[in-house]
């Protein structure tokens, strides 16, 4: 399928959405370019589409460097504290903040204020990455410390289920906890945005209030 033709049914499915939304504007679509060709990304450029996404350091200073510039780019992957010097200053958005050593090395090694997003485990799965709901508050204190790290949201990934009651529910209550903190007024963490939902469970995050959805395999995936 072509990115145009992909996009257009996402589009058409986020409109559909949004209307049983918690908000009336629709998500920014971030295309995650993490497991196709340059020239696949660049389809997506050519469909309209501006933001991407990518998970690995590697193939993120490779797409970075082959877009247009007025892409803005995401790390939306888990970053290892040794990388973060290769990358942290390309980065427009990094989904993936999960613990203070990693706030640290960003903070040291930025040279610009960087916009990032707390990746929180909603649904308490081992396998997942995040720290817990409950440990938002106290994380998001600890990064006051911090001159080069700006909250601007919250992130998550949700388990790979058929249950859409229970994806709304981690869902909710990820945005619940994002209006917590942007009514804190924290000049360090206006945390305004929601980065969830993927392929499989994008159109419940549209209706849970994303602001951010990520979207590989059903929108550049499946290359002819
Ligand atoms: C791969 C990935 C996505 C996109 O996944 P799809 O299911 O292909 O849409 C979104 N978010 C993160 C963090 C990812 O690693």
């Amino acid at each position: 399928m072509k990115v145009t033709e992909n996009l257009e049914k996402i589009q058409t499915e986020i409109n559909h959405h949004l209307e049983k939304s918690v908000i009336k504007t629709a998500p920014n679509v971030i295309a995650v370019t993490k497991y196709v060709t340059i020239d696949r990304a660049k389809e997506a450029y050519d469909a309209g589409l501006r933001h991407f996404g990518e998970n690995r350091v590697e193939g993120f200073l490779e797409k970075k460097q082959a877009l247009p510039k007025d892409v803005t780019m995401h790390f939306i992957g888990s970053l290892q504290s040794r990388k973060v010097k290769d990358v942290i200053n390309d980065i427009d958005y990094l989904h993936a903040l999960d613990r203070l050593n990693l706030a640290k090395e960003i903070n040291k090694r930025a040279t610009h204020t960087i916009s990032c997003f707390i990746q929180v485990n909603v649904s308490g799965e081992e396998t997942k990455h995040g720290i817990a709901l409950s440990e938002v508050n106290d994380f998001i204190e600890q990064i006051k410390a911090f001159d080069n790290i700006k909250i601007v949201g919250l992130m998550t990934m949700a388990p790979y289920t058929d249950d859409k009651d229970y994806i709304h529910q981690l869902f909710k209550q990820l945005r619940l906890k994002r209006d917590e903190i942007k009514n804190l007024k924290l000049n360090y963490a206006p945390c305004e945005y929601l980065s969830m939902g993927m392929s499989n469970d994008y159109t419940i995050a549209v209706e849970e209030g994303a602001t951010f959805i990520r979207i590989g395999t059903k929108l550049v995936g499946e290359e002819e």
